[in-house]
């Protein structure tokens, strides 16, 4: 992590363009490792003795919380679907709160 890719991932969270950064060539070797060591398997499926594979790898410390931890290897984990939106709460609040400001406009 340099100051450079920290202020660049606050810009994108001020900006709501996280996006980029998901794009980003060191987020993808960073990914790609995670998934490696993982053996592209959910790791929370697997405290359940389940095999479920996934190539998900979810921040442990979210991005928009812990922008200076986006590119740690050990802040991330491999995740299925079903686990990722059980990690992720705040997705779906979000998607609430636009349907009633919408709602509100109209
Ligand atoms: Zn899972
Ligand atoms: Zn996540």
């Amino acid at each position: 992590m340099t100051p450079e890719i920290l202020k660049q991932i606050r810009t994108e969270i001020k900006d709501d363009s996280l996006i980029k950064f998901y794009h980003s060539k060191q987020w993808q070797s960073v990914r790609h490792e995670r998934l490696r060591l993982d053996h592209y398997e959910c790791q929370v499926c697997k405290t359940q003795g389940k095999h479920t594979h996934s190539t998900t790898v979810h921040h442990i410390e979210h991005v928009r919380d812990k922008p200076m931890l986006a590119l740690e290897l050990k802040n991330t984990e491999t995740i299925c679907r079903m686990h990722h939106n059980m990690e992720h709460p705040e997705k779906l609040q979000e998607f609430h709160k636009d349907k009633f400001e919408n709602q509100e406009r109209w």
